[in-house]
């Protein structure tokens, strides 16, 4: 178990927090500050307990000296100081001496914002390829270390798995602390039944999930672009439906050594092309040149019936190309049934779900909505989660 936040005294010291404010941005507008307003927990709690605050996060991808205009912090730096009562600066470097002198002005509960930590990756990448000398200044910088950036957690990059290695001490924060535990849930602390709902468009991007988890639940049930892998397989006709040709005899080691815990869908909502088209409804096993662009109201029932019997349901990928209205009733049929399931305890993870199903409005149905679409994913894969790999363990 990792230190969390109430293992350390954070009483005139200088703390170094990795955030995640990777927000997206158009034209250095924040156009969705959830993430920022996400960090507050944690960013209060050290102003209370009167810590000298140095707030480091990533922004984007940096490649040409033009990215730095694109990615600053600064439109964040002031988005925070109309979110927290406190006094906040920013740094626009990265390092060197007025970055330290910055620091070293700093009053307890004061912040400083310090610039996109990807500036320092124009130069060989360092701060992604976790470069020593730079986790190691970074390092020096303060006295303990606070890794709350659940979206970067399995990346190992120099302010986060860097900076954590260099340090005396160092904790997780609130946010990847919630996060960590609510997973856990479908990992080891899971309830029976426990019925995995997965969707989205490869197979591939999956295997380690479903190598991972098969073995544990009672059932999956398998809609979106995947599903036509798993119904080919089985000899279906797919028609023109995404497939995945070189996953087909995976698919059949599964669907062998798990007859009956995985579930297929039993007709989906149609289109000759990939677009927002009419969609005509129809069997599978009636499906000759279309493709199946989201899951039809049989497969849905039959979905319910599983789900109705659970105690605990992971969702991951929506069960349609949602992105069309046209195609968004599979994933939204979904979420109203889970939002009733109150006896459940109801996970999604992974980008795209997560962003669909508050897209649709269910934000708040659920008991978690994982905020790290890939280190939700590598963490439900049982692998360690690299990036918070070096924060100490609790004694
Ligand atoms: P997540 O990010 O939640 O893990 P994925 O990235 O695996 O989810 O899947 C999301 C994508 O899957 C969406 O872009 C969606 O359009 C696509 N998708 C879902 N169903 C289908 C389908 N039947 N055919 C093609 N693409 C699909
Ligand atoms: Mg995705």
């Amino acid at each position: 178990m990792k230190k969390t936040l109430k293992d350390l005294n954070f009483k005139n010291k200088k703390v170094l927090v990795r955030v995640d404010f990777n927000v997206p941005m158009n034209n250095q507008t924040i156009e969705d500050d959830t993430r920022i307003k996400g960090s507050l927990k944690t960013i209060n709690y050290l102003i209370q307990h009167d810590a000298k605050i140095i707030l480091f996060s990533h922004l984007g991808r940096v490649k040409k000296l033009n990215d730095k205009l694109k990615y600053s912090l600064f439109p964040i730096f002031k988005r925070l100081q109309e979110l927290i009562k406190t006094n906040i600066y920013f740094s626009p470097y990265t390092r060197g001496q007025q970055l330290e002198h910055k620091i070293n002005q700093l009053k307890n509960k004061e912040i400083l914002l310090v610039e996109n930590t990807r500036f320092e990756d124009l130069v060989e990448k360092r701060e992604s390829k976790n470069n020593k000398e730079l986790a190691k200044y970074w390092a020096s910088l303060g006295d303990l270390f606070v890794n709350d950036a659940f979206g970067t957690a399995h990346r190992s990059h120099a302010s986060n798995a860097g900076i954590a290695t260099y340090i005396k001490d160092s904790c997780i924060g609130f946010l990847v602390e919630k996060e960590l535990r609510n997973l856990d849930k479908c990992l080891t602390n899971y309830q029976k039944p426990y019925v995995i709902l997965i969707g989205g468009a490869k197979v591939s991007d999956k295997i380690t999930i479903l190598d991972n988890l098969l073995k544990k639940c009672d059932y999956v049930l398998i809609g979106g672009g995947m599903a036509f892998t798993f119904l080919k397989a089985l000899n279906y006709n797919v028609g023109n439906s995404l497939l995945e040709q070189d996953k087909v005899v995976l698919a059949k080691q599964y669907l062998t050594q798990y007859p009956k815990k995985i579930i297929l869908p039993l007709d989906c909502a149609a289109s000759k092309e990939f677009k927002n088209t009419e969609p005509k409804y129809i069997d599978i096993k009636n499906i000759q040149d279309e493709m199946g662009l989201d899951i039809g109201s049989k497969t849905i029932n039959l979905f319910k019936k599983y789900l109705e019997n659970a105690k605990t349901i992971l969702w991951n990928g929506p069960m349609g190309v949602c992105e069309f209205s046209n195609y968004e009733k599979g994933t939204l049929e979904i979420c109203k049934i889970l939002a009733k399931l109150k006896n459940a305890y109801r996970v999604v993870g992974g980008g795209d779900s997560a962003a669909a199903t508050i897209k649709l409005g269910f934000q708040n149905q659920f008991d978690h909505i994982s905020t790290g679409g890939g280190a939700s994913l590598e963490f439900l894969s049982g692998k360690p989660l690299i990036g918070l790999l070096p924060i100490k363990e609790k004694i």
